[in-house]
């Protein structure tokens, strides 16, 4: 059965002789690892990338993934077995699906499809669910909409405006830093979406006690600028002059996407990048870290960690 394979054997050699990053950008060796790891611990059920299509290339040949995709000669059965990685049946399915009618050694045929990254192992675990709440003060309209619409889509339980979870605070100015004080103190973990002229800031995002919080920011600013603290509270209150915030708005729905990631990231106990940063909306150049936040010394919110 294996001596159905070598075309595919010998591109997966070959990619890993150049280096260990094939076409696709992946690490060749990492995934090879990772699936052979799977294989000793639990069942594993393979699944093809997020489109990667498995079409006919033509009379002799398969094509997996478009991107630049992945040529698989042909044989009886194999279009069949990988229209089958979904992450719905496991090893010892697809192996008894071989058995009966595919010309394929199939850990071999995973294998070198994991190599060249069109292939990877569905997890166990179901994914985590994060309650998050939704906190939007006036002048976010188009934003709190997107949003609204976007968590219905994503691994989280929506609450109410008083629930517990992470908090998604947008303001269309600095939020007051009372309120953001009593998060702090209550140690709930919340990111700051803030309207800054025609764009949107997005971050820091705050575990209390774990990373720095807002007024960490506030105190380096003052440090290198005295005046700050007198600026500060002036712009704690909503703007005469607000920022139009229409239905449309670009800057919205990118604003938006990106939170959403953040928020997937916390779901999935992935580091947020705006822990420890505040990301900004460029008009033009897209998002870009606009700030590093480092834990201030006369804050103290990092002692809440030692708790
Ligand atoms: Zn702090």
């Amino acid at each position: 059965m294996a001596a159905g394979l070598p075309a595919v054997v010998r591109r997966g050699r070959q990619a890993s002789v150049r280096g260990p990053v094939s076409s696709t950008g992946v690490d060749d060796r990492s995934h090879a690892t990772t699936l052979a790891a799977h294989h000793h611990c639990v069942s594993p059920r393979p699944r093809l990338v997020d489109g990667a299509v498995v079409v006919r290339r033509d009379a002799h040949h398969l094509l997996v993934g478009t991107d630049p995709g992945v040529v698989v000669p042909d044989r009886p059965g194999l279009l069949a077995l990988l229209r089958c990685l979904d992450g719905v049946r496991d090893v010892g399915v697809l192996q008894a699906m071989a058995e009966e009618s595919i010309a394929a050694d199939v850990p071999q045929v995973l294998q070198e499809l994991a190599a060249r990254g069109v292939l990877t192992v569905a997890p166990d675990r179901p994914v985590a669910r994060l309650t998050v709440v939704l906190r939007a003060g006036p002048g976010c309209t188009a934003l709190e909409a997107v949003l609204r619409q976007s968590l219905d889509d994503l691994p989280v339980v929506p609450a109410g405006p008083d629930g517990p979870g992470l908090v998604l605070q947008l303001s269309s100015h600095e939020p007051p830093r009372s309120l953001l004080d009593a998060l702090v103190r209550d140690g709930r973990p919340h990111l700051l979406v803030r309207r800054t002229g025609r764009g949107w800031r997005v971050g820091p995002y705050v575990a209390p006690g774990h990373s720095p919080c807002v007024r960490c920011a506030d105190l380096a600013r003052i440090d290198v600028d005295p005046q700050w603290a007198a600026v500060l509270p002036q712009l704690e209150v909503p703007p005469l002059l607000a920022a139009r915030d229409r239905a449309g708005d670009a800057a919205a729905w990118e604003t938006a996407a990106l939170v959403g990631r953040e928020v997937v990231r916390a779901a999935l106990g992935v580091r947020p990048r705006s822990v420890g940063a505040v990301l900004r909306h460029g008009e033009d150049d897209g998002w870009h870290v606009h700030q590093p936040v480092a834990f201030h010394h006369r804050c103290g919110c990092w002692l809440l960690g030692a708790r």
